[in-house]
């Protein structure tokens, strides 16, 4: 089976983690202060924060913006889970927009009609690696007075109109194994607001500026230098692999007939963590995974469900919410292997496998 996605792990990941555990700096030490440097680079913000997972940065990011109960948070039901648990963790209330067909991203101009007097923030998904509009995103933002933090956890490298996403507010990122780069688990904070990256600091760990004086609530959400050390190799390799994603996502855009294949918009740069097609018409989706994985072609669907549909979201009484795009596309999303690993022998054997579809 040709896998949906597959962690690249070289003798130098390997070699950094062994420096590690020779050195005994195991957590929040050099090398987690040398890739939140790398990252901030990469990002073109003044800072980035280390955190244990993308889902923490997520959570540490709206605390850190005082975003709480009674707060309403805008975003998409078109996203990994994560997104919208992160609002909950805090106590406030997602507000769902749906999302354009074509970009599978929060459609910007149905943000407007649902801003209230409790809306705090728009968390803009980049799905796929593929940017949200950040445009007309920054426009409803700036007009309303809204926070921008960006879901930026499939998109490392990714850019809107020449500007790197997760700088156009505050941006969350992801290093779990299967991402673009990896460090097995962790996250990153980028901003450029030097206010918001202290309280990141401090509550990613419990609070503190000097040891054992809590100036506020926090919690453990540091990453280990064990991760960090497979973070730094894997972020010099991020140019690479972001151009072995693209040169794997033209040949499928070239070569797959019959089926919707994801088209790139002129000013936005797409980094490919999925490559999505569409089964659409009278085709059953479902049908045609069993077909892909009886030919050795993994597949994912992400997502199959809209996050408003989710138990928990469900019984919070959005069950009755029907975005029709979303709708319509949890049912004919596939995503198929894009991952820099690919051999030109698995691309020829994906594209004749969908093109019997
Ligand atoms: C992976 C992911 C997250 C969460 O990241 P973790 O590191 O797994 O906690 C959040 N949002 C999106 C869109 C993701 O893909």
């Amino acid at each position: 089976m040709i896998p949906i996605s597959k962690p690249f792990i070289g003798e130098a990941e390997k070699q950094a983690v062994m420096a590690v555990l020779d050195s005994g700096m195991l957590v929040q030490g050099p090398r987690t202060a040398q890739l939140e440097e790398k990252f901030a680079d990469v990002c073109s913000t003044r800072f980035a924060i280390a955190t244990s997972s993308g889902t923490t940065a997520l959570h540490v990011s709206l605390l850190a913006y005082e975003i709480g109960p009674g707060d309403e948070v805008i975003t998409t039901p078109f996203t990994f889970m994560a997104s919208v648990n992160a609002i909950l963790y805090v106590g406030a209330k997602p507000i769902f927009v749906d999302i354009e067909e074509d970009t599978f991203n929060i459609n910007p101009y149905l943000i407007e009609a649902v801003i209230s007097p409790r809306t705090k923030a728009i968390l803009p998904v980049h799905l796929y690696g593929y940017p949200c509009n950040m445009a007309e995103i920054q426009k409803i933002a700036d007009k309303h007075g809204l926070i921008i933090i960006e879901d930026a956890c499939q998109a490392v490298g990714a850019s809107f109109q020449n500007k790197t996403v997760g700088s156009f507010g505050t941006g969350c990122f992801s290093l779990y194994a299967t991402k673009n780069i990896m460090a097995g688990e962790g996250g990153m904070i980028t901003t450029s607001d030097e206010n918001i990256a202290k309280r990141c600091r401090m509550i990613r760990n419990h609070g503190m500026q000097r040891r054992y004086y809590h100036d506020m609530l926090g919690y453990n959400f540091r990453m280990s230098d064990l991760h960090a050390a497979i973070g730094l190799v894997q972020i010099d390799r991020l140019k690479d692999f972001n151009e072995a994603r693209k040169s794997n996502a033209a040949f499928l855009n070239t070569h797959l007939k019959s089926v919707v294949t994801p088209k790139v918009r002129p000013g936005y740069v797409h980094v490919w963590h999925q490559y999505t097609i569409r089964v659409d018409g009278e085709r059953d989706r479902d049908a045609a995974v069993v077909k892909l994985n009886e030919l050795g072609i993994g597949t994912g669907i992400f997502y199959p469900v809209p996050a408003y549909k989710q138990a928990h979201l469900a019984a919070a009484g959005y069950g009755d919410l029907y975005l029709p795009v979303t709708e319509h596309l949890v049912k004919e999303v596939i995503s198929l292997p894009v991952h820099p690993q690919l051999s030109q022998q698995d691309l020829q054997v994906i594209v004749e496998g969908v093109n019997q579809l």
